[in-house]
């Protein structure tokens, strides 16, 4: 999970010539108060004061609050850290003040979709829910937001914020049964008024391409029909590649990448978001890939020298081969799910009205970033760990409007 993948991410983008068709825009971090409009403040504070330092002074309060806010173990303090929450934050906040200013169709922020986070609880590897604070965002100005979590663990944090109501659409595609976090069984659809509200796809080990797609497309289409949304987050977990170190699906970076081709084809304003992802080389070939879907365009399979070649050895190719691991996912066991899915949506009534509250934006929007500028960061230190030891960070997100989609040059 640190920065460094990003940084691979965004170099590959940039070699690839792929940020000449997109606005490249430098996000707010953002504000202890931004953070607040979804965290509980007690533990906004504590992000934002708590450094290795102030914890190697071993007092007995601060071990209780490391335990009340779950913070030591698999989310442990670093140098930075509020830094980091304050950057991802941030660029989820801003893609959503550029959808809703309708300055982009699309607007991408890989260093998001911290989807664990809870609300003054840290979990799996995440602190701060940007995904939460994007959509509470998006929320100002579009009715219904549905989102949309291709992780291979449950987007449990984001499907709690927004259980109860039905402006909000979670539907979460990830491994079940004795896996971390341990939640997002198939009858868990929301409740009050988000009943039906929560929809979760469980899946087993192994799952490939093919049998992803025969899912992904159908429910999702029935879902864009039946709900039809404002606005699209999509969470590009790359944990759920084949090969990596954490995840146990077998998909490919084409694969993955359908779920952004086909949201893609519906034309609705669309944040993308990353999110886990273990195996770095396969997370920077994946993220870079699903950019290139962004602004429509098929790169070279054969990826041009960047920083990081030696990492994408041997073959130095973009595209990643599934393994011969077996599908535990069975037709039977798919019909099943697919059929259930699609009874819990013939169960929601069309496009649920909405109360319209016009809540006037008063968030900025990020700054656009030149070309030439495209490789100075801002001063704020995002992480100073042994394998990322300047103070580069990769916090740009990125947006690209429909008429640099299908231009061939800016
Ligand atoms: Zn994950």
């Amino acid at each position: 999970m640190k920065p460094h993948r990003i940084r691979m991410a965004h170099n590959l983008v940039v070699h690839y010539g792929l940020h000449r068709r997109m606005q490249v825009n430098r996000p707010f971090p953002a504000a202890a108060d931004d953070i607040a409009l979804f965290h509980a403040d007690d533990y906004v504070r504590f992000l934002a004061n708590v450094s290795p330092q102030i914890l190697s002074e071993n007092s007995h309060s601060h071990y209780r609050q490391l335990k009340r806010f779950n913070v030591g173990e698999d989310c442990p303090v670093f140098d930075g850290l509020f830094d980091f929450c304050r950057a991802s934050a941030g660029g989820s906040i801003g893609a959503a003040v550029r959808l809703n200013r309708s300055d982009a169709d699309i607007a991408i922020n890989w260093a998001g979709g911290l989807h664990h986070a809870k609300k003054a609880e840290a979990s799996g590897f995440c602190y701060v829910n940007d995904i939460v604070l994007g959509i509470l965002e998006l929320l100002k100005v579009h009715r219904r937001v549905l989102y949309i979590d291709i992780d291979v663990h449950h987007g449990d944090g984001v499907e709690e914020a927004f259980y109860t109501t039905d402006r909000v659409m979670t539907v979460s595609f990830h491994k079940f049964g004795d896996f971390f976090p341990g939640t997002g069984h198939i009858k868990d659809i929301g409740m009050g008024p988000g009943m039906n509200y929560s929809l979760n796809v469980p899946l087993n080990d192994g799952l490939d391409d093919q049998t992803f797609r025969g899912l992904f497309r159908p429910i999702i289409q029935k879902v864009m029909d039946v709900y039809q949304p404002d606005a699209v987050v999509l969470q590009c977990g790359a944990d759920s590649l084949t090969g990596d170190r954490l995840g146990c699906f077998n998909l490919t970076v084409k694969g993955h990448a359908d779920c952004l081709r086909f949201l893609r084809s519906f034309n609705v304003p669309l944040m993308v978001l990353g999110g886990g992802g273990y195996t770095v080389r396969n997370v920077a070939r994946c993220w870079c890939y699903e950019t290139a879907v962004a602004v429509g365009i098929e790169p070279d399979p054969k990826l041009p020298y960047n920083e990081y070649y030696e990492y994408f050895g041997p073959d130095y190719t973009l595209h990643v081969e599934p393994s011969n691991m077996e599908n535990l996912n069975t037709s039977r066991d798919l019909e099943k799910i697919r059929i259930t899915l699609l009874e819990q949506l013939a169960r929601l009534p069309h496009a649920p009205s909405v109360a319209f509250q016009t809540t006037p934006s008063t968030t900025e929007a990020p700054e656009d970033v030149e070309e030439e500028d495209m490789d100075i960061r801002p001063k704020c230190r995002i992480w100073n760990g042994e394998d990322f030891d300047d103070s580069d960070h990769d916090d740009e997100m990125t947006s690209s409007k429909t008429s640099d989609l299908t231009a061939q040059t800016r």
